[in-house]
């Protein structure tokens, strides 16, 4: 991992920031809860053979969800109640907006709760996550989002989506948290996580930044960019 320890500044319109959604943006992993409360089967089994590296999290998402009979306006009105958005994050979205760093949202979640729960923003950010369809007799169906780069690299997906912002942007900034972020977090060239992914990376060698709001991203953030303003 390549990561610009010095006292070079960046340049905002060099940067794309993705931002992982559950546990990251939200203080909860929004598809653990619904599983805990809607799932029919031992969803714990099938997340450990995801932690072990057995399926990929599209085969996670759908065999898990394929075990939750409730349809997405259900679960999103149980999620709104239960979930907390991690404080920062409105002027964390402003801050970027202002300062002209592109800013997305990387999301192994399912794309009815990601974009249920996300906070109206302006401009909202860029959303990548997984693509849920229900039916009543087989639960969720998960797919991944069309891909745009068409070389159907056998890669994680949001390995894929770092690969694709980095045509445009020569510096990609990660902020993750959980196991679907590693892949990411090793090809990022710099990196801000919360726990499991943190002790992830000091086991692994990998530099990171902790954080527990955005707003301490956000001052690091203003250490890191050359201000443009004078
Ligand atoms: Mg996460």
């Amino acid at each position: 991992m390549t990561q610009n320890t010095g006292s070079e500044k960046m340049h905002a319109d060099d940067v794309v920031v993705l931002v992982d959604f559950d546990g990251t943006i939200t203080e909860e992993d929004v598809g653990v809860l619904l599983l805990k409360q809607y799932s029919t089967t031992d969803w714990e089994r099938l997340e450990a053979r995801f932690a072990r590296g057995e399926v990929d999290i599209q085969q996670n998402m759908q065999q898990q969800f394929s075990y939750v009979q409730h349809d997405a306006a259900a679960l999103i009105e149980y999620a709104r109640t239960v979930v907390t958005i991690r404080p920062g994050w409105q002027e964390f979205v402003r801050y970027c907006s202002a300062t002209g760093l592109k800013l997305a949202v990387v999301s192994g979640g399912l794309d009815f709760y990601v974009h249920g729960l996300l906070p109206l923003s302006n401009p909202p950010p860029d959303v990548h996550s997984l693509l849920a369809v229900y039916s009543t007799d087989a639960g969720g169906q998960v797919t991944l989002p069309d891909a745009d780069d068409g070389d159907g690299e056998p890669e994680g997906f949001k390995e894929a989506v770092v690969r694709r912002y980095r045509r445009r942007y020569s510096h990609v900034w990660f902020i993750g948290n959980g196991v679907s972020d590693r892949g990411a977090a090793r090809v990022a060239d710099r990196l801000w996580a919360v726990e499991p992914l943190l002790s992830w990376c000091c086991a692994n060698d990998i530099n990171a930044s902790s954080f527990k709001t955005f707003d301490d991203v956000r001052e690091e953030f203003k250490a890191l960019l050359a201000r443009t303003d004078g």
